[in-house]
């Protein structure tokens, strides 16, 4: 038996699992009060909430444990120096206790006053069932980084030892107290974000009942979930406002104060300080824990420049399918990068309290202004650049600002020269110039380029020598979350909603989070047939897979354009100009609104596999790196036994990873998703029904962004609707 004195040098034991229960745990017997013998684990203080989770979900007696009472010492306090001293003291009792409203039962002095009442609300039946046991959470002076789980009673029994509720309990058997008092987290999110995407009270308890169906009645509390409870939450949802003061500042920080635990950071407005929001939910953590892991995380920069109060800043990572998920955001009046350190390193501790292991590979920026070096420090990782937002605003400007669409190919053509020719050590400034006197005629958009671009364009070059490249699957899979975001985000009828912050807030954490968590869960569950607008949250590289390499035509002995096969149609073909560079450019309406389609992809690749294309600008850094390092050995010394190891290590990596890409579309094989959470299901092969771009057009059509032609686009979508893809 463990004496008080041991407790401190026990380990602090950290399951890899996102919940954990007593049973994941070692546990040390100590003498406790009353001659009892209590068990005693230590487990990090930032993990008492997975704990309490895991623990109430337990399968031998589904429960919910909750704060009985709680003791917090005031900082800077005296204490008594005895060596369990303790900061914060949480007593957690089972729900079915301690008082006993059964026939008979007791109820403690200061509860019995407190007579039944009558009506009993929904979900709070009089549970309590006499039930004793329950845990004690110390957080120790000595450690106050530990928590110290003190079990002083384990079974759910009554006073005389007998169960009292759950599937022991005979008196229990065919009545609720078999399962746990309240429906689970999961499921009230998961009714939200079903609500939010467009589903009635009516179909969302029609599929639940049927899933119940499914697997023979009843077996938990999930199961039992009401109409009433249903119905009273699309109440709240319906009643809900955004604004919760009518001054934005007060609102957002009612907000920030009702969602502690959605916010990871957050720095009100003042004379000194500039608006700092970081808002991250459980599940984007647990998306970033076990996608991130070793793995990659970009960022969608500055959305909303124009158009909203604050813009906003997205940490992406990439899901088995390479499908961007947004798993922080960020809202803020300052991108210096002395405010940027301090919402990272923020992050970066957040994650590390749940998974000390954590590790990034690399961190992808969208911006040529982002100072890296901080994001080096907080990560400890290599930043890649990514261009989409260049080509972008190149694509797009171009086709807006010339009509000729020879001409629109020819300048597209020679801005991807110019870009190409940076590592050629060519000088930017006069290539640019040269470029203007060849399309002088094309004022409007010289104009656009000289005002946007020429200020930049030197550091944008310097970036693109320095940084590695993201290749163009990764500039995809950011761009079409930027568009969904877009499509989701500005579709108010009041415009005037983009200029408070409280709206933006609410919009993020409700309907686009909602967006995501449900296509997740509708992926697992295979609800994809339930999608409201059937979209999902597909992207133009992933769509391009699809195409077979027979649909792509190349008979152009030149190059200079090819042909691929329309999916929806295949008596139509699409013309890709310049194929095979980052600056190509199709007929297609999803192309013609500057985004990059399947086409210019597929038709990349095809051209990639038979050689007729230069590399990729990322595969052209990706071959500088490694030159550079055939060019300075290092000598035969022990440095030399580092870059064996180190290299071998390399290799290793890029193999798994390679691995990992081949089995793109299914789920990968367990052993290249991170060890650390390998219980944790992994997305799913994505339907491709109905996910045609001119879904995303259609999408596109209520946005007004970047000074899109909504008329236009609305013509395209429409004239395109009859050009729905069937199931590819
Ligand atoms: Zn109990
Ligand atoms: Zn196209």
């Amino acid at each position: 038996m463990a004496r008080w004195d041991d407790i401190l040098t026990l380990p602090v034991q950290e399951p890899s699992t996102i919940q954990f229960s007593s049973s994941d745990l070692n546990w040390f017997k100590v003498e406790g009060w009353r001659q009892n013998v209590d068990d005693v684990a230590l487990i990090p203080f930032t993990r008492v909430e997975d704990f309490v989770k895991g623990e109430s979900s337990s399968v031998e007696c589904p429960t919910r444990f909750r704060v009985e009472a709680r003791r917090k010492k005031a900082e800077g306090s005296s204490y008594k120096p005895r060596v369990d001293g303790y900061l914060e003291y949480i007593l957690y009792w089972c729900c079915y206790g301690p008082d006993d409203h059964r026939k008979g039962g007791t109820s403690r002095p200061s509860r019995r006053c407190i007579k039944p009442s009558k009506k009993k609300s929904a979900g709070r039946p009089h549970t309590k069932r006499g039930c004793v046991c329950h845990f004690i959470v110390k957080r120790l002076y000595a450690q106050p980084s530990v928590a110290l789980i003190i079990y002083n009673q384990r079974k759910h029994v009554d006073k005389t030892g007998c169960p009292c509720h759950g599937p022991l309990d005979h008196k229990a058997i065919g009545t609720r107290f078999m399962y746990a008092p309240y429906i689970s987290e999961e499921l009230r999110l998961r009714i939200t974000s079903m609500l939010y995407a467009g589903f009635s009270v009516e179909s969302i308890m029609q599929k639940h009942m049927k899933a119940i169906e499914r697997h023979g009645g009843p077996s938990n509390r999930d199961d039992l979930l009401s109409h009433i409870y249903v119905r009273k939450l699309e109440r709240d949802i319906r009643r809900s406002t955004y604004e919760l003061d009518s001054n934005d500042a007060l609102s957002v920080e009612i907000w920030v104060e009702n969602h502690r635990s959605k916010v990871f950071y957050y720095q009100g407005s003042s004379d000194t300080d500039a608006f700092i929001l970081g808002i991250q939910t459980e599940w984007q953590l647990q998306q970033m824990i076990l996608f991130g892991n070793n793995n990659l995380i970009a960022v969608d920069s500055s959305f909303g420049v124009k158009k909203l109060k604050y813009p906003v800043y997205t940490l992406l990572v990439f899901d088995s399918n390479q499908i961007a998920i947004p798993i922080a955001w960020v809202i803020s009046a300052s991108f210096s990068s002395h405010d940027v350190h301090k919402w990272m390193r923020s992050l970066h501790d957040r994650i590390c309290a749940k998974d000390s292991t954590w590790r990034l590979n690399g961190f992808i920026v969208d911006d040529a202004m982002t100072e890296t070096a901080k994001i080096r420090d907080v990560f400890q990782c290599s930043t890649l650049l990514c261009l989409w937002r260049v080509r972008r605003a190149w694509h797009r400007n171009v086709i807006k600002k010339c009509a000729n669409s020879e001409m629109q190919r020819e300048m597209l053509k020679r801005l991807g020269h110019i870009m190409y020719s940076t590592w050629s050590g060519s000088n930017i400034l006069d290539a640019m110039e040269e470029f203007m006197e060849d399309f002088i005629d094309q004022s409007a958009f010289l104009e656009y380029l000289k005002a946007q671009w020429m200020p930049k364009i030197e550091m944008w070059v310097t970036a693109m020598r320095t940084l590695p490249l993201a290749s163009q699957e990764t500039c995809a899979a950011i761009e079409a979350y930027h568009s969904k975001l877009k499509s989701k985000l500005f579709n108010e009828a009041d415009t005037g909603a983009y200029q408070r912050t409280d709206w933006l807030v609410h919009k993020l954490t409700t309907e686009v989070h909602s967006y995501y968590w449900f296509d997740d869960f509708s992926e697992e569950n295979d609800l994809c047939g339930y999608m409201r607008d059937g979209e999902l949250a597909s992207n133009s590289w992933h769509r391009a897979l699809y195409i077979a390499d027979s649909d792509v035509i190349l008979n152009d002995k030149d190059l200079q354009f090819a042909k691929v096969v329309s999916q929806s149609d295949h008596s139509q073909t699409h013309i890709v100009w310049n194929p095979g560079t980052e600056f190509a450019i199709c007929d297609c309406s999803w192309s013609m609104l500057g985004n990059l389609c399947k086409h210019v992809i597929k038709a990349g690749m095809v051209c990639h596999d038979h050689q007729l294309a230069r590399p990729s600008m990322a595969l052209q850094t990706y071959h500088q790196a490694l030159h550079s390092l055939l060019q300075c050995p290092p000598n035969g010394s022990i440095v030399l036994d580092h870059a064996i190891a180190l290299a071998i290590h390399t290799q290793q990596d890029l193999k798994r990873l390679l691995g990992l890409s081949n089995y793109r579309g299914t789920n990968p094989p367990l052993t290249m998703v991170p060890g650390n959470w390998v219980c944790k299901k992994s997305r799913t092969k994505r339907k491709m029904s109905t996910t045609e771009e001119n879904k995303d057009v259609v999408c596109g059509n209520k946005v007004s962004s970047d000074g899109d032609n909504e008329a236009v686009s609305h013509k395209i979508a429409s004239a395109e609707k009859t050009d729905r893809t069937t199931k590819v």
